[in-house]
């Protein structure tokens, strides 16, 4: 059961004041709160069984190496993965994507191929293939989106050649909400033999997430959105092409044997995870990862999806509240302008009292300038906020108008 008070009390940090003012999370898409359960995991992580995996005989080491291997065991049903080699552990979305724009990029991107992303691409997943395209001599290729901030499918579908090598797209927008249909543009990819990355940053903490139903050849998550610590993240693979793919990153972990005249790599997935891991991390995530799911993603979403309908309806009765974004799809994330006012401005007022907000471009100046626009106000939500908290920040921002 989806028991709000319950939950809440979870988090520790939801019981602190913010100037004088109870505090109001609503900066979710940017990271999550933790519960006690995680925290708890990592101080008695190293408490009591801290020691470097993989290497060891004793009995630190192989506990601690359990721990680390569940975890990926963890992940790898979260997500619905056939299998525990196709998930390797990264330090967030950024590091899988910038693994895949290199190491898919030196397997299969040659020069005048091309790669498609859409406009809606967080920095992380342009930057690695701009850096990718130009290393290769390759091209870079936009799907358009329509202004209520959708891809469209048309536009979509005529941008493959036969130099198409990869999409990568977005699950989720962190500036729109807006949930891509990518079962659907997975579809339309394979039927041209082309394999497809999905950005799950912003997918994996609010919907439940099935990379085999989605048919998903890779998919990226961040451990910090998902209600786990920093500094781990996810990329999921299918076996067929990590195994064609070379290593990221070279070190210890990575390697069957090593000579000077040649080196020999490990089996998947450590050939992507050179050195020491977040073997803490991992578990703290696996941790996270078992919180939501003993919640369960389907409620977590109706929630969400609740909030956010009950955040849009109460900002429409604002007079000059102008909604970037506004697919019916719309997953958690509501993004907004007030009159001429600075997004900045917004957010400073609200966070007076006590509401916290995102304000900025959000890693996103090409959806930016899609928009003409230099950044908005983002309310993105979590599992633990509730319809009160909407109702403060509708007041707030009722004041805040009264001001301009
Ligand atoms: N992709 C999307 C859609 C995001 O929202 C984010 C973070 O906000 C990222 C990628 C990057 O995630 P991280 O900074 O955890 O690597």
């Amino acid at each position: 059961m989806f028991d709000i008070e319950k939950i809440r009390k979870d988090f520790p940090i939801l019981k602190r004041d913010v100037y004088g003012k109870p505090l109001i999370y609503f900066d979710n898409a940017a990271t999550t709160q933790k519960p006690k359960a995680v925290v708890d995991a990592i101080a008695e992580e190293y408490y009591s069984v801290n020691a470097n995996v993989h290497r060891g005989v004793h009995f630190l080491s192989q506990r601690a190496t359990e721990l680390h291997e569940e975890a990926r065991e963890t992940v790898r049903r979260f997500i619905g993965a056939e299998s525990s080699e196709e998930i390797i552990f990264t330090r967030g979305t950024t590091e899988s994507i910038n693994l895949m724009a290199f190491s898919f990029g030196e397997a299969f991107i040659k020069e005048g191929d091309e790669i498609i992303i859409s406009a809606m691409e967080h920095h992380s997943n342009i930057v690695p293939w701009q850096m990718t395209a130009e290393r290769k001599g390759a091209k870079l290729k936009v799907i358009p989106i329509s202004d209520e901030g959708e891809i469209l499918l048309d536009e979509y579908e005529r941008l493959f050649t036969g130099r198409t090598r990869i999409v990568a797209v977005a699950h989720v927008s962190n500036v729109l909400g807006t949930a891509n249909p990518v079962k659907e543009m997975i579809r339309m990819a394979h039927e041209r033999g082309v394999p497809v990355l999905v950005d799950g940053a912003q997918s994996a903490p609010h919907m439940p997430v099935d990379v085999r139903t989605l048919d998903a050849d890779f998919y990226a998550f961040s451990g910090h959105k998902v209600y786990g610590p920093t500094g781990i993240g996810v990329l999921y693979g299918k076996k067929e092409w990590l195994d064609r793919m070379p290593p990221y990153q070279g070190g210890g972990e990575m390697i069957k044997n090593v000579s000077f005249l040649k080196t020999t790599y490990n089996v998947l997935p450590y050939k992507f995870e050179a050195g020491t891991p977040d073997f803490v991390g991992s578990h703290a995530l696996a941790v996270a990862l078992d919180y939501v799911n003993a919640i369960g993603m389907d409620n977590i979403n109706r929630h969400e999806h609740e909030l956010t309908t009950y955040a849009v309806d109460a900002l429409s009765s604002l007079k000059d509240v102008r909604f970037i974004g506004n697919s019916a799809s719309r997953c958690g994330v509501v993004s907004f302008l007030l009159g001429n006012v600075h997004p900045f401005d917004v957010g400073t007022l609200l966070d007076r009292l006590g509401i916290a907000v995102r304000t900025g471009h959000h890693c996103a100046e090409p959806l930016m300038h899609h928009y003409g626009i230099s950044g908005t106000v983002r309310v993105s939500f979590g599992l633990y906020n509730t319809k009160s908290e909407v109702d403060a920040f509708i007041a707030g921002m009722e004041r805040i108008a009264k001001m301009f």
